[in-house]
């Protein structure tokens, strides 16, 4: 069962288009696995319309109830509605394209939210793979990251902020066990050391290269640049 969501307010920035565009993915990667956060983000999206019609749309009218009244009467709602089924903007069908992506000799479907994103070529060290989703943000890079069943990340922290979405299997830290669909936001503030007993696939956005923290694990900061 899913345990870990986005908070309200950056489902807020979600809605209102404030994210990155690595962010953003992330949640609606994790809102096509769960119902909670669906519902939520439909919520908001409403009051938020509601809201913007309110200002934008009923404060032209209603400045003076007559007024109110000729402006609304003067609207030809049938052109209105023959502009918008003529409309061809509404048309067109996306054809809705499937894709997968092989780790370990297993087959993952990406989430549809990743179809149309470039990935680029697979990098290993040990148990770990990485694909890099190119969204050229600069200081932020978004990646998939397999981990072997057995592999892990060394104990590290980050300056910046690390997005984690599992897309498959389960990993763990000292905060407990993440399922499919957990989202968990970390800042530079968390240290963690995650674990992967049976392997798992991770839709990952950081924004600063991962510190590596303790003892020999300090001689592998250069892993921290490659999951970064
Ligand atoms: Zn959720």
């Amino acid at each position: 069962m899913i345990n870990h969501h986005p908070k309200f307010e950056l489902i807020q920035a979600f809605v209102n288009g404030d994210l990155p565009a690595s962010l953003s993915a992330g949640i609606a990667i994790h809102a096509d696995m769960c119902a909670v956060c669906q519902q939520k983000i439909a919520q908001f999206t409403e009051q938020v319309a509601e809201n913007s019609f309110e200002e934008e749309f009923l404060d032209r009218f209603i400045v003076d109830d007559n007024d109110a009244l000729e402006s609304i009467a003067a609207i030809n709602f049938d052109h209105m509605i023959d502009d918008i089924v003529q409309s061809s903007d509404i048309d067109i069908a996306i054809p809705k394209t499937e894709k997968s992506i092989e780790f370990n000799g297993v087959k993952y479907m990406l989430p549809s939210v990743l179809n149309n994103m470039v990935l680029s070529k697979k990098a290993n060290i040990g148990k770990l793979t990485r694909t890099r989703i190119q969204l050229n943000e600069d200081e932020i890079h978004t990646s998939l990251l397999h981990i072997k069943p057995g592999g892990g990340v060394p104990e590290h922290t980050h300056k910046g902020f690390e997005l984690t979405v599992l897309l498959a299997g389960s990993f763990h830290d000292e905060s407990g066990e993440y399922v499919k669909g957990d989202f968990i936001m970390l800042d530079g503030s968390d240290q963690h050391h995650p674990v992967s007993t049976n392997g798992c696939l991770c839709y990952t956005v950081a924004n600063d290269a991962l510190h590596f923290t303790q003892g020999i694990n300090k001689l592998l900061n250069p892993i921290g640049s490659f999951i970064y």
